[in-house]
């Protein structure tokens, strides 16, 4: 499905006003309103990634693609050598036979560009997407926005169905959540591995700390302690922006993403990991600058001065370096935590502490 595909698709619904505003051509009778509560935010300005390499590369096969890849380290900062940050069970760049390096240089840095060979939601899903992101929202409004970081899958099917102002999921609601969870997110064009691969993974509060004046958890453990540290190094300017976060917050993120991004599902899993994909189950988190809000999900952030100190600490990794292999922007933001027993995180009746 293509992007105008997508925004018929989604106008036949005659529910999305948000989007109808936009590109409804002139003329044409805009859909009765909707009064549905949203959360969705506009789009975050799209920030210009930073100069870096530019390979311009003929590699015969993924194998050599990726050492030529790799060659191109010594023109990085320092903490930014992903040579020195390899960690087990990284993806490989073999699963890009057809491309070259620089053309998927090309896609990370424009991340919010799209692609001729981006993958979207077909048809039958796109009628799914916002009824399915609406009642989500309905399930964060009503548990606050902290405590949706953590909540399962079975919780959110709880509160659906026990309270009214949420409302029941459809059984078709349901089975699209579950694709888009168990989805290849390979055919996106994302090669992170699969971090927390049962949709019901908990978290429970025992193993949890909710950092005052964020409204955002980390984990006890090395999670915890690495930000303190680094809370206490940099400064209190320096804060968390995005701890621990589910299955369920996850998903959230990644339809909203995808509804932005007018259903190219490949554009949004450059920004963002699809559900299942995320380092944020097990420990990883983001931080910024406090006062600038959503521009520290942006490059913006890669320019202050609580950037500069956080590098230059020394023990900080980021986990989604200007050349990463996941497939991801570069994510200045987001603190990658070692963390061994990812593997045991399969179960999804524990949580994963590190
Ligand atoms: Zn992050």
């Amino acid at each position: 499905m293509n992007k105008r595909k997508f925004l018929q698709t989604l106008l036949a619904t005659g529910s999305v006003v948000l989007v109808a505003k936009r590109y409804i051509p002139a003329g044409t009778p805009a859909p009765a309103p909707d009064t549905t509560p949203r959360t969705l935010a506009a789009p975050a300005p799209s920030a210009a990634m930073p100069a870096g390499l530019n390979p311009t590369l003929e590699a015969a096969t993924a194998k050599e693609e990726f050492e030529l890849m790799m060659q191109q380290e010594s023109e990085l900062r320092p903490g930014f050598k992903h040579s020195e940050r390899a960690q087990t069970g990284e993806v490989m760049m073999q699963q890009l036979p057809n491309e070259t390096v620089d053309q998927y240089l090309e896609k990370i840095r424009n991340y919010d560009h799209t692609f001729a060979s981006d993958i979207y939601l077909r048809d039958a899903n796109t009628k799914l997407l916002v009824p399915t992101i609406a009642r989500l929202d309905r399930i964060q409004s009503f548990v606050g926005h902290a405590n949706f970081n953590l909540i399962s899958f079975e919780e959110i099917l709880y509160f659906a169905r026990n309270y009214p102002e949420i409302g029941k999921f459809e059984k078709t609601e349901m089975d699209f959540m579950d694709e888009i969870f168990h989805a290849d997110a390979t055919t996106y064009g994302f090669f992170g591995e699969k971090i927390t691969p049962d949709i019901k993974h908990r978290i429970l509060q025992k193993d949890v700390v909710k950092i005052d004046g964020t409204g955002h958890y980390l984990m006890r453990g090395e999670s915890l302690t690495h930000y303190q540290q680094i809370h206490k190094d940099v400064g209190n300017e320096l804060t968390l922006t995005s701890g621990i976060r589910n299955n369920v917050k996850q998903l959230h993120l990644f339809l909203a993403k995808t509804f932005q991004s007018e259903g190219n599902l490949s554009r949004a899993s450059r920004s963002l990991a699809p559900p299942g994909h995320s380092f944020h189950g097990v420990g990883d988190f983001d931080v910024g600058k406090v006062g600038m809000g959503e521009q520290n999900f942006t490059a913006d952030f890669a320019a202050t001065k609580e950037y500069r100190r956080l590098i230059n600490l020394g023990y900080v990794d980021i986990r989604y370096t200007d050349t990463n292999k996941f497939g991801v922007r570069y994510e200045p933001w987001h603190i990658k935590i070692e963390n061994d027993s990812v593997a045991h995180c399969s179960h999804g009746s524990s949580p994963c502490t590190a």
